[in-house]
């Protein structure tokens, strides 16, 4: 049996892409100095996967910033906008991605959105009435070469025709315009593959793993009924993951693939639709049985189970990881704070190399039940991890239905709450966090090192708070925040400060471009052991007449950007921080904090992919969480929540029952659709789309945040809009941020001044 790897992290074990890149970005480095790191990390991850014995490797996995829209380049979809900035091919590039404002012009990043149900998110594709969809770039064959040069053979990754054209944004030609194109693109892709001896090509297909429509099926056969016609040849992969392909299983099997990968971790029907349909002789299975998601061990019992009974069916298959490991963290050997017992229990994605090549092994043994590495694994599953808790087991069980109910209903609570702050209309505010500055950073991270006292931590940290409100102050924003300066991120912070987390060192996981997230793992039941944010926001607020926001992450954004448990159910897990946050919403209420926000920003992500799964198997159970943690406020105390992306079109009924009072989410990088479905769903939520992007550094001027607004005031009730940025500042420089909030009010005032 071969082993495969679908993809591997691209940003380097230490970040040494996301620093070249940055450094890059301010100039301080070269065009080539970036690319030599590229290359420099490429060797290693083809090395590193060489050497753990993996038989197919990829290539073309690697991004400057992602695949989405390296796949856009390598057909030259590329908007006119960008093209007639004049720049390099790199900076045209990042100026899709990043926007760009300079002597060459001003021009607006690309739309961004989730990869799926990750936490990655892509550039979004955008085809313009006359694009000229071909084959342009050449990323995958010089890295193919790369590697080639180094003795080793991948299989380059590009992503599918069919996800390619699901995932593109339109003009007003519609996606059948392109799909001639595009199928004619990708039969020249091959025919440059043969050209250069490629052995296996992988096409990506996560698309096919949602819900796909009698005319989803009928484009999805026209492409590869023509790009492979009946007899080819080239070795192509088609790779699916985060789901199975019920929909389309029957057809694909039939297909000239000559292989074919399936999610046997999220794919909740892979093995039914193998029993029921059967699997073809003539192709390879590569059978995503390695979690490339989580970042607990395998457990071989199950996996061996599986591999016995697909061979037993004669199907040859191909032992792979279930997704790319883009999503797990490089390596444990970085991590020396944690201690053995619990490293124990972790595969990252060096581990995972690992696990694939033991694994490979003991099926290739007569009785691998007698295998010291079998029984070392089966050891591990049997023992108990000691992570539970009475305490919260119980406190759980007594929770009741009316503890999931908020009192007075919203639109009462939302008149008493006119009242009582009076507000100006159409309030300013902000989403939480602002620039954390090289001070900030170096203040936390001398206390974690122990080279400051507390004391002097926390001295520092408020004066951080009183300039943020002071600068608040003056700039004239309505309610106020403290900034965030004490927390590293939104969800560590959190898990940091409650029982039942684990935190790596070096952990990292790209999110997007250059931006990573070092996510907690939740190793046991979940508690709040005392009060995390009360001392400053309390402290905060004593600087300011204006009112000041409390700020807490939400139950189901901590799980969602955690690494979960596999021993119990989401369900459970976010159930129980449900109930650590809400003894936080009412301390910081006890202590005077009269406008708390709970982001949700990952509401969205874990939702399934597919329709029929929503509501049972997570928003019957992820809203009534989110309820949970304020159901037990005052009818004055003003609820906000914060979601990034505001893909939430299909949902607003569920957002609207998380029953907050306020909302903000992100509008400017996507369009303003989804103003119109909360009108036509009469939403009750007061509204704040956020009215610039804060993903990128450029600065919006008056008339573009005035026009936002107008625009906005078509479709939402004047007393229901608020007007703040996309999201937190965190990520942003000290002199956009305060030229675009200025802006910002500038703007409100304005539109106040208009009836
Ligand atoms: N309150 C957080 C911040 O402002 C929210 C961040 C987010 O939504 N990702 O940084
Ligand atoms: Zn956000």
């Amino acid at each position: 049996m071969q082993t495969s790897v679908i993809g591997y992290p691209r940003i380097g074990t230490l970040r040494e892409l996301k620093f070249a890149s940055e450094k890059y970005f301010k100039k301080e480095i070269t065009a080539e100095e970036l690319l030599r790191t590229g290359k420099a990390l490429r060797k290693i991850h083809w090395n590193t996967q060489k050497n753990a014995g993996t038989d197919y490797i990829s290539c073309n996995d690697f991004s400057y910033y992602d695949m989405m829209l390296d796949t856009a380049v390598l057909f030259g979809i590329i908007p006119k906008r960008y093209k007639e900035l004049n720049l390099s091919e790199l900076d045209t590039y990042f100026a899709m991605a990043r926007g760009y404002q300079g002597n060459s012009g001003d021009v607006r990043a690309l739309a961004m959105k989730k990869w799926f149900n990750t936490n990655y998110h892509y550039i979004v594709p955008e085809v313009e009435d006359d694009a000229d969809i071909r084959l342009s770039g050449n990323k995958l064959w010089e890295e193919y070469a790369e590697a080639k040069a180094l003795g080793i053979e991948t299989k380059p990754v590009v992503i599918g025709a069919y996800t390619l054209l699901k995932l593109c944004r339109y003009q007003r030609r519609p996606l059948e315009a392109y799909i001639d194109a595009v199928i004619r693109a990708y039969q020249d892709l091959l025919k440059k593959c043969q050209e250069y001896k490629v052995a296996w090509i992988q096409f990506d297909e996560p698309a096919l793993v949602r819900d796909m429509e009698e005319e989803d099926m009928a484009l999805f056969r026209k492409i590869y009924d023509t790009v492979l016609p009946a007899g080819n040849k080239s070795c192509v992969l088609l790779q699916t993951y985060f789901g199975d392909v019920r929909d389309i299983y029957p057809e694909l099997i039939k297909m000239p693939f000559a292989g074919i990968g399936l999610d046997f971790v999220e794919g909740k029907e892979t093995f039914d639709l193998i029993e029921k349909y059967g699997f073809p002789q003539d192709k390879l299975l590569f059978a995503g049985l390695i979690n490339g998601k989580n970042i607990w061990k395998n457990n071989y019992k199950k996996t061996l189970l599986t591999l016995e009974a697909l061979k037993k069916k004669g199907i040859r298959t191909v032992l792979s990881t279930s997704c790319s490991l883009l999503h797990v963290p490089y390596t444990l050997k970085q991590e020396s704070a944690l201690s053995a017992e619990y490293l124990c229990h972790f595969a990252f994605a060096e581990e995972k190399l690992a696990e694939l090549e033991e694994l490979k092994n003991l099926i290739e043994c007569k009785d691998y039940h007698s295998e010291t590495a079998y029984q070392n694994n089966e050891r591990l599953f049997a023992g108990d991890r000691d992570c539970k808790n009475k305490d919260v087991e119980k406190r759980l069980s007594l929770v009741t239905d009316e503890d999931y109910i908020r009192l007075p209903k919203r639109s009462d609570r939302q008149k008493l709450q006119k009242k009582a702050f009076a507000l100006p209309e159409l309030p300013t505010t902000t989403i939480g966090s602002f620039p954390q500055t090289k001070d900030v950073k170096a203040n936390r991270s001398a206390y974690r090192r122990g080279e400051i006292s507390e004391k002097e931590y926390v001295e520092f940290s408020r004066k951080k708070i009183a300039e943020c409100v002071t600068w608040q102050e003056e700039i004239g924003l309505d309610v106020l925040v403290h900034g965030e300066y004490e927390r590293n991120d939104m969800v560590e912070y959190f898990g940091e400060a409650l029982g039942g987390f684990l935190f790596t060192e070096k952990a990292w996981v790209q999110s997007y471009g250059t931006r990573c997230v070092k996510p907690p793992i939740i190793w046991g039941d979940v508690y709040r052991e005392k009060p995390i944010t009360v001392e400053w926001s309390v402290y905060a607020q004593s600087l300011t007449k204006k009112i000041m926001k409390g700020m807490l992450t939400g139950p189901v954004t901590i799980l969602n950007w955690s690494f979960p448990r596999e021993d119990i159910s989401i369900k459970e897990s976010i159930s129980q921080i449900a109930l650590a946050i809400r003894d936080e919403v009412l301390d910081l209420e006890r202590n005077g904090i009269r406008i708390i926000q709970i982001d949700e920003a990952a509401l969205r992500e874990k939702l399934p992919l597919r329709k029929s799964d929503w509501y049972e198997e997570y928003l019957d159970f992820a809203i009534p969480a989110f309820r949970l943690t304020h159901s037990g406020v005052k009818p004055e105390t003003q609820i906000h929540t914060h979601m990034c992306y505001s893909e939430f079109t299909d949902i607003i009924p569920a957002i609207d029952d998380m029953d907050a009072d306020v909302i903000t989410f992100e509008a400017s990088r996507s369009d303003l659709q989804i103003l119109d479905s909360l009108k036509e769903h009469n939403f009750e939520t007061e509204v704040g789309p956020g009215v610039y992007d804060i993903h990128s550094p450029r600065v919006p001027s008056v008339e573009e945040i005035a026009d936002a607004l107008h625009i906005m005031l078509t479709k939402i009730d004047r007393e229901k809009l608020w007007i703040n940025p996309d999201c937190g500042l965190k990520t942003r420089g000290v002199s956009e941020t305060e030229a675009s909030l200025k802006n910002l009010v500038a703007a409100s005032l304005q539109i106040r001044g208009e009836v």
